[in-house]
């Protein structure tokens, strides 16, 4: 049984699941920033399926950096709890290199979806409540995924993106 032949299923101890995640970055090397923590998701183990290209993001409001934004697929078996865990590990692990002083943040990483799964926890909000409001998340989701199905609106990202279009007006673009 333990030889190199044997049968998927007995090796196989759990189930990968697809998960979308969007990554934000508006302090110093913003596309590196972005770049360091896709390293560190693939050496845990969350590997890359696609990945959108960077967007530049205007923030609405008072004067601030743009945006450098992306989106990602990507496959886990990590729970959703233990994916956030982790995120957030690296997320702290990528700020600690940095400035103390507070201020817009160097990554933000957050779930998008977790397969088609709808989560509504203390700290965990899956799909993630903001996608319909956020073009900056709609954009580069419509170019790796525009068929996606959002489970709790039922509609595909481009019908979102179509939506979301006519009620903001901020500047995403892509580079
Ligand atoms: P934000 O992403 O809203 O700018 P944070 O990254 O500080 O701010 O996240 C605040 C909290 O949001 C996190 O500590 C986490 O517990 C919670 N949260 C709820 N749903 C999600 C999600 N889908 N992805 C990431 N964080 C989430
Ligand atoms: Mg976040």
């Amino acid at each position: 049984m333990n030889n190199k032949f044997s049968s998927k299923s007995a090796v196989s101890k759990s189930k990968y699941y697809p998960v979308y995640l969007s990554f934000g970055s508006n302090i110093n090397n913003r596309k590196r920033n972005i770049e360091k923590a896709l390293a560190e998701l693939a050496r845990n183990n969350i590997n890359q399926i696609k990945i959108s290209s960077y967007y530049k993001t205007s923030p609405v409001g008072p004067e601030q950096r743009d945006f450098y934004n992306l989106v990602g697929k990507f496959k886990t078996y990590l729970t959703p709890k233990e994916l956030l865990n982790r995120i957030k590990e690296i997320e702290n692990y990528l700020g600690r290199v940095k400035t103390v002083k507070w201020g817009p943040r160097i990554i933000d990483m957050d779930i998008l979806f977790y397969s088609n799964k709808i989560i509504k926890e203390k700290k965990l909000t899956v799909p993630h409540k903001e996608i319909q409001n956020r073009l900056f998340i709609l954009q580069p989701l419509n170019e790796i995924s525009p068929n996606l199905i959002h489970p709790i609106y039922k509609k595909q990202i481009k019908t979102l993106l179509k939506i979301t279009l006519t009620k903001f007006n901020d500047t995403v673009t892509k580079i």
